[in-house]
């Protein structure tokens, strides 16, 4: 059902700051920088390999980006998995007990359709189901 890590969310302060460091020390590239109006956050995509960094800065105090970083800091917020069909693997998941943040699909960057599975259910880790074309 999971093809590939799609990408990893990393939350960050301030992107352009971010950003110096993932291009001009790692050396990655940025592909592109959209906002997500819907989770009120910037986000920045820079692929590696088959995967890709996907940098996180909220625009909203009260946005989830936002508020993740308030608790815990910057770092890694989710990992992302690809699937083929999302609306099948929320269905999977929610078969075999798995505890969902979404129980349906919704827009996010890229125009993909995302869905989140509850950190309870995954040992601390905020999974996203990713469906791209
Ligand atoms: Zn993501």
């Amino acid at each position: 059902m999971i093809k590939k890590v799609d990408h990893v969310g990393v939350a960050v302060n301030n992107l352009e700051e971010a950003l110096k460091f993932y291009t001009e020390m790692l050396g990655l590239t940025l592909e592109g920088v959209e906002v997500v109006e819907d989770q009120k956050v910037k986000v920045a995509f820079l692929p590696v390999g088959d995967t890709e960094i996907e940098l996180l800065e909220s625009t909203d105090p009260e946005g989830p980006i936002a508020k993740y970083i308030e608790k815990k800091g910057e770092g890694i917020q989710h990992i992302a998995f690809r699937v083929d069909d999302i609306e099948k693997a929320l269905e999977e998941m929610k078969r075999k007990g798995v505890r969902l943040i979404d129980e349906k699909p919704r827009y996010g960057a890229g125009g993909a359709k995302i869905a989140f599975l509850h950190p309870k259910s995954t040992y601390g880790v905020l999974v996203e189901l990713s469906e791209r074309k």
